[in-house]
């Protein structure tokens, strides 16, 4: 079975920027990039133009800015597998990776395999239908884009990342409406008040939206009130869903310590789990920033903690 040194597992901003430093370190990293999991390049690819990713003062597509990621992990040497894996052993020394069809041993692992944004299966809002015409799962990546200006914009959830979004977006929509499925938000105190105080946020308590229609982009939902069942139409220029996400972090099974959402722990400040030797970066271990350049930022760090820790363990050679 092949050894490597260092394994890299995901394929987002933290993945390949991890595999650029690692790579120029000389580490000789693999990368698995996923294959049947989704798109290699993580949440990224299914988004459209990337606008706050420093560097790029004119915005770049999502799918665009991970090929460049791509191309510069490669260029130093980063072995990539357009492979899922399914499993890891982390019992054992070195560490065994799983993947599909190749099966490989690490003496260290730096998991980057991300999360996913929840949606809700609402007809008009499907992959082929408004998806990221109108609708989306991040306000802060896509809600600058000009089909929301001055639009009355809904967002999906009752969390504190309905009530950042709601807010986000006031400074494009003419109105954001709050679309919440009970009568008390889930918000944290300060949070909620930021949304209920904001002349232009409204909150539609006990709602949900059961349809999304329009033509090259979305023009109108259907809301529904949950206690009674009535629904009403109304224009809309945008759909988003803020109801959580989901770390990609099953195919751990329960070897490493994770919080009770799944997302992986690691401890503040650094990249470290509780495992020696097994480092994470991106939203598989960050469940507040999510953003691009700072899933980047962490892929860096955790490049640097394996580094150093493979050194300390004279694993080099
Ligand atoms: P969250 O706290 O889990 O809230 C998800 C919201 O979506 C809930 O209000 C939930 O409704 C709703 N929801 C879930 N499934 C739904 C469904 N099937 N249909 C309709 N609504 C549904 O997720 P989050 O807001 O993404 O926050 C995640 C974590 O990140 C939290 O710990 C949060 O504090 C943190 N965060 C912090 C900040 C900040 O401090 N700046 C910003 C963003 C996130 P119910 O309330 O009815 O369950």
């Amino acid at each position: 079975m092949e050894k490597r040194k260092l394994v890299i597992i995901g394929s987002g901003p933290a993945g390949y920027t991890a595999a650029i430093y690692a790579a120029r370190a000389n580490l000789h990293p693999l990368l698995y990039e996923g294959f049947f999991s989704g798109p290699a390049g993580g949440q990224l690819m299914t988004t459209t133009e990337v606008e706050n990713y420093p560097g790029f003062p004119e915005g770049i597509t999502g799918p665009n800015l991970m090929e460049k990621f791509r191309r510069q992990a490669e260029r130093f040497g980063t072995t990539i597998l357009t492979e899922d894996v399914t499993s890891v052993d982390l019992k054992q020394r070195p560490f065994i990776i799983n993947g599909r069809p190749t099966c490989v041993q690490a003496e260290a692992i730096i998991i980057a395999t991300g999360a996913n944004a929840k949606r809700l299966d609402i007809p008009g809002t499907r992959d082929g239908e408004f998806w990221q015409k109108g609708v989306t799962a991040c306000a802060v990546c896509d809600g600058a884009a000009p089909i929301f200006r001055n639009k009355e914009l809904y967002v999906i959830g009752g969390g504190d990342s309905a009530v950042e979004e709601a807010v986000f977006l006031t400074k494009f929509g003419s109105k954001v409406y709050i679309v919440h499925r009970r009568g008390e938000l889930r918000a944290s105190k300060i949070m909620a008040e930021r949304a209920l105080n904001h002349p232009k946020i409204e909150v539609l308590w006990n709602h949900m939206i059961t349809k999304v229609e329009g033509d090259d982009v979305v023009r109108a939902v259907t809301l529904q009130d949950v206690n009674t069942k009535k629904e009403i139409k109304k224009e809309a220029g945008g759909v988003f869903f803020a109801i959580g996400h989901d770390p990609n972090t099953a195919f751990l099974g329960d070897q490493i310590e994770k919080e009770q959402s799944g997302y992986l722990k690691v401890i503040p400040g650094t990249t470290l789990t509780n495992l020696e030797g097994v480092f994470a970066a991106g939203d598989v271990q960050d469940h507040i920033y999510r953003q691009a350049v700072t899933a980047a930022g962490s892929g860096c760090m955790a490049a640097l903690d394996a580094e150093h820790w493979l050194v300390s363990k004279g694993l080099t050679h």
